[in-house]
Order: structure tokens, then C-alpha cells, then sequence
């Protein structure tokens, strides 16, 4: 039986929801450059160009066509049905883990779905598009909200509670994300050190470097609905789990 579990989740899960991803193929990255929507500077410069990059992804999570899908959901089982600790880490800044029930979240890499003042670093909840009316409630005179996202050069928010979360875990599982990129691959090796097992559930090939000791390789929203009935189940996770989600 496991007592404390960390999962981190990228992009891959989105995308199984239909959400653009920033990094693969046809991918965001392609037709925006980094440098301009994606770092401070760029803001500085541009934020209207900035705003409007923030504002269409706001808009597709907002159409209606995007839902929550089955690895999503089951995850938010986990968290209502496991009688240990669970934290959800996600590097996704859209809000389809909320939508599917996780409350144990955090945004390592912020969220669309808030604008910050930059100021006080307070943040708040966007109802609407971002423009220049959108400002905090928290200064005198009131600060242009900046999108809650954390861009290139800065610092990913809560890593403190992920090492610690990482230091006492049992189970780290890593879902849609290349296990091999900072700050993922710190993660794995911090969850081996301490003696954890370590899983990665990717839609492709597991990397030779991977430091995982179970790849699991297929869709999140198939795979992830299995991995939690066996966690629940109080099965400790194997090749056979392995060899059952493959099948
Ligand atoms: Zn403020």
C-alpha cells in the first residue's frame, strides 16, 4: 500500500482534451516566438501582443469544445478515494484538472485562467478577456493585471512543497511529460533517492536516458484510469501493470 503519492502532469494530458501544446509538433511554439509572448522582456515591450497570445488560449479553454478526459477524471478519484496523501503537480497552465475535481493542485508553471498584480503578487480570477480595465484591487493606484503564467527566466512556483512533497513520497508518477527535461528530471531523481518507485505513463517511447522505473507507453486516458483502480486496489505497481495496460 502506498501512503503518499506526487503526480506530475504535461502537457500530453491536455492535448488528449484537445488543447494546442506550447512544445510538440503544430505546436504553439511554431507560429508565436518564445521571446516575445513568453518572457518578461517580451511583455515589457508588447503587453497588448502578449495579452492577445494569453486571451486566445483563455478563449479555447473557454469555447465549449474542451473537457476534462478520463485521466483527468480518474486522478480526481484518486484524491477523493486514497487514504494517503496525494499531490497533483501540473505544468499545464489550463484548468482542466479543477474542472475534473483534483483540489490537491498545484500550477508549477501558473494558470490561465488568473491574472496577477505585479506588485503585490496577489492573483485573481479572469472572467473576461485581459485588457487594460482588468486591474488589481489591491493598490493605490490600481496595477495592470499580468497573465498568472510563469514565462522563461523566472522562477516555477511551488517548489519548495514539491521537494518536500518528493522527499516523503512513495509512488511519484509522471503523465504526459518528457521525464527528461529540468525540472521533471530532478524530480525522479529526488523520488528515487528517497526510495519511491517511479512511473511514467507517455505516449511515446520511453527516452534510454529516462531515469523512471516503469514506462508505461500509451494514451494518459486509458492508461491513468487503470493505475488508479490498481493503486485503490492496494496493488503495488509492476511489470504486470505495466503488461495489463498495454493489453
Ligand atoms: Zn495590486
Amino acid at each position: 500500500m502506498y501512503r503518499q503519492i506526487v503526480v506530475l502532469t504535461g502537457a500530453g494530458i491536455s492535448a488528449e482534451s484537445g488543447l494546442r501544446t506550447f512544445r510538440d509538433q503544430d505546436g504553439l511554439w511554431e507560429e508565436h516566438k518564445i521571446e516575445d509572448v513568453a518572457t518578461p522582456e517580451g511583455y515589457q515591450r508588447d503587453p497588448e501582443m502578449v495579452e492577445r497570445f494569453y486571451n486566445e488560449r483563455w478563449q479555447q479553454l473557454h469555447d465549449g469544445n474542451v473537457e476534462p478526459n478520463a485521466a483527468h477524471l480518474a486522478l480526481a478519484r484518486l484524491e477523493n478515494e486514497f487514504d494517503g496523501q496525494l499531490l497533483v503537480v501540473t505544468q499545464n497552465i489550463d484548468d482542466l484538472h479543477e474542472r475534473a475535481g483534483s483540489r490537491r493542485l498545484l500550477h508549477m508553471h501558473g494558470e490561465l485562467t488568473k491574472g496577477r498584480c505585479p506588485r503585490s503578487q496577489q492573483t485573481f480570477l479572469l472572467t473576461d478577456h485581459f485588457s487594460v480595465h482588468h486591474t488589481c484591487t489591491c493598490c493605490i493606484p490600481a496595477q495592470r493585471l499580468r497573465p498568472h503564467v510563469v514565462w522563461f527566466g523566472e522562477m516555477p512556483i511551488g517548489l519548495d512543497r514539491i521537494q518536500h512533497a518528493l522527499d516523503t513520497c512513495d509512488l511519484f508518477i509522471a503523465i504526459g511529460t518528457s521525464g527528461t527535461v529540468y525540472p521533471a528530471a530532478g524530480f525522479v531523481d529526488t523520488a528515487n533517492h528517497h526510495g519511491a518507485q517511479t512511473v511514467e505513463v507517455n505516449l511515446i517511447e520511453a527516452d534510454r536516458h529516462s531515469q523512471f522505473q516503469y514506462h508505461l507507453q500509451g494514451k494518459a486516458s486509458e492508461i491513468v484510469p487503470q493505475l488508479v483502480e490498481q493503486i485503490l486496489q492496494g496493488q503495488i505497481i509492476s511489470d504486470q501493470v505495466n503488461l495489463a495496460a498495454q493489453g
